[in-house]
């Protein structure tokens, strides 16, 4: 299986050239340049999430160095429960994928691509040096992922004083091998960083520089893969396929549902909820793309303007009324976000955190006549404990703290300061 970038100026790569690279050579993404059949009927024998990844990914990494080694990595990856939790009165299930060590759905991409760059060190390599810049979430999964990969070390840059503090717990009580950055500026100051780090002569002699950003295609197909054991749980239960409403904000989540249908799971409509970021459901409503600058929401984890992954979805359908037809999306604002938390934990005793809600809100919006195609499932992105300043007020009491979580927090934490300047960088590695 051979692998194209999006924009058709790079040569194809194999799977493991495109978990390599991250990003194509001319800045686009990679997709499959075929794809895999699948049938419900190919995934018969599998009872366990990772057995549903290994048959769905395997075909994926068809010819490929990896091939062999797919059964264990999906193992390693998808060792993570994915409860479907109905709601009763709602009209709807959810699925939460909250259960992983940072308890927000990045846990499954990230342990994926991990388990697979460990398994692609040749024997006496240089360290491989992976560098994320995260204005949240995203550093926390991939240093969980990465942590005690032997021949494998982590920098995570953070703005300093502009994450949470339960964010910033889970990005610098790791140690080991992961180093954590707390760097004067912003957001954008990291990325910039992290950006020249990979331009640097000095940096690229010292080290293979890789990225384990959410564009990579190793952090896709896991994500595909509880979409598809959902569908297959409730296909075989009531022999009707599912309808999915994804929180999407990068658009990695709803691309990896999408895959899982093209490929012929039994999944039946797929709706995005967005933030008050709206690029995405204005463009499927008709009018032509045309990304934004990203706004601050509650939701904050989904506040993306220009969604990287949109290459992707048009690589899929190139064809407007073709994409119409395959994937519709609403915007949920922060009023609407707040009311429907608090609703739905006084009416079913639900907790959502601020990206769920989203989910929770299309749900409440959505006609009789609609909600009676489903079954629905809502896809819980994150677990409210995350978001407790957030949602304790509103709810009105404490929310639960996984035990997962509450460990991670016992753990001391360190990180460096960093001025926000290259040669700070090549200093602190
Ligand atoms: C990353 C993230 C999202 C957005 O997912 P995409 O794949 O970028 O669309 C939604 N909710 C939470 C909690 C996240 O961490």
């Amino acid at each position: 299986m051979q692998y194209r970038s999006t924009r058709g100026e790079s040569p194809a790569v194999s799977f493991s050239g495109a978990l390599l690279a991250g990003l194509a050579p001319d800045g686009g993404l990679y997709v499959p340049a075929e794809w895999p059949r699948l049938t419900p009927a190919d995934f018969s024998a599998c009872a366990t999430l990772a057995e549903v990844a290994r048959t769905l990914i395997a075909p994926f990494a068809a010819g490929d160095a990896l091939e062999d080694a797919i059964g264990d990595i999906t193992a390693d990856a998808c060792n993570i429960p994915v409860p479907l939790v109905p709601v009763p009165g709602a009209g709807y299930s959810v699925l939460e994928l909250f259960h992983g060590p940072t308890a927000a759905f990045k846990d499954f991409g990230a342990r994926f691509l991990a388990a697979s760059l460990a398994r692609l060190r040749p024997p006496g390599a240089r360290p491989l040096e992976i560098l994320v810049a995260t204005s949240g979430d995203t550093g926390g999964a991939v240093a969980a992922a990465f942590h005690r990969r032997p021949g494998i070390r982590v920098a995570v840059l953070y703005p300093k004083g502009l994450v949470s503090p339960a964010q910033e717990q889970q990005l610098t009580c790791w140690g080991g091998n992961v180093q954590s950055f707390s760097v004067r500026g912003s957001f954008d100051d990291c990325q910039r960083l992290v950006k020249a780090a990979f331009v640097d002569p000095d940096l690229r002699e010292r080290f293979d520089l890789s990225s384990a950003n959410s564009i990579n295609l190793g952090r896709l197909l896991p994500q595909a893969a509880y979409h598809a054991a959902t569908a297959l749980a409730v296909w075989r239960e009531t022999g009707r396929a599912p309808s999915f409403v994804i929180p999407s904000g990068n658009l990695g989540n709803a691309l990896a549902c999408l895959w899982a249908r093209h490929v012929g799971l039994p999944i039946g409509a797929i709706v995005l909820a967005h933030n008050a970021n709206r690029a995405v459901p204005d463009h499927l409503s008709g009018k032509p793309w045309q990304p934004r600058r990203s706004i601050a929401t509650l939701a904050s984890a989904m506040d993306v303007g220009d969604p990287s992954n949109m290459e992707r979805l048009q690589a899929l359908y190139p064809a407007f009324p073709a994409l119409q037809a395959a994937v519709t999306a609403e915007v949920v604002d922060d009023g609407a976000i707040r009311r429907r938390i608090a609703a739905d934990h006084a009416a079913y005793g639900s907790i959502w955190c601020p990206h769920t809600a989203t989910a929770a809100e299309v749900m409440a919006r959505m006609p009789a006549a609609r909600k009676a195609q489903g079954p629905w499932v809502i896809v819980a992105t994150a677990h409210p404990a995350k978001f407790r300043e957030i949602v304790e007020p509103l709810i009105g009491r404490a929310v639960p703290v996984p035990e997962s979580l509450a460990r991670l927090h016992e753990l001391p934490s360190a990180s460096q300061p960093l001025e926000p300047r290259l040669e700070a960088l090549r200093a602190a590695l």
